[in-house]
């Protein structure tokens, strides 16, 4: 069975048919959840790394319709100099040229920034799978109303490592996303 197949359902589709006790209460099917979760693993171990080099601990990486995964890549402004090395930037260009973006699926440990959603939709990435939003709310209900695809976890892990490394390195932060 291609489980990816699941992910082309219509937003509202999927909401529909929700709380059947089989689903999620976002009203996604279970399997997809899980699959959404293994995407997150990836993008948290870069998050992960990236804090270990003294970075910004955002992970991400890029995934093709058939579940592949193109590109995988975290947050490089404080070990590269490079404010525009987000972590999906990172992953989007570890992924290198891809004929087509249909049916792709994004996967963030955190909401993504007005720049990073920019990429989303200027290159036609289906699907963004977010961490959390807790602690920083950036363009996903922008896309959701444009057509992407977004599922949103809501977990715990990815929440704490940003609180704990805002509460460590505010000014840092407050950098990365544009703050005076
Ligand atoms: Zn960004």
């Amino acid at each position: 069975m291609d489980r990816t197949q699941d992910w082309g359902q219509d937003r509202d589709e999927v909401r529909l048919h929700g709380g059947d006790g089989h689903r999620d209460p976002a009203g996604h099917p279970l399997h997809l959840q899980e699959q959404a979760r293994a995407m997150l693993a990836t993008a948290v171990a870069e998050a992960r790394a990236g804090l270990a080099e003294g970075g910004i601990p955002i992970g991400a990486a890029l995934y093709g319709p058939d579940g592949a995964l193109l590109g995988r890549g975290r947050n490089r402004r404080v070990q590269d100099g490079d404010p525009s090395m987000h972590a999906e930037t990172a992953a989007f260009r570890a992924a290198g040229r891809q004929h087509s973006y249909r049916g792709t699926t994004m996967v963030t440990t955190l909401s993504p920034c007005w720049y990073c959603s920019g990429l989303v939709r200027q290159f036609g990435i289906s699907r963004v799978v977010i961490g959390e939003a807790r602690t920083f709310h950036g363009g996903h209900d922008w896309l959701a109303r444009h057509g992407v695809r977004i599922v949103l976890l809501d977990d715990a892990d990815c929440a704490a490592m940003m609180r704990d490394f805002i509460g460590a390195y505010p000014a840092l932060w407050h950098e990365d996303i544009g703050d005076e």
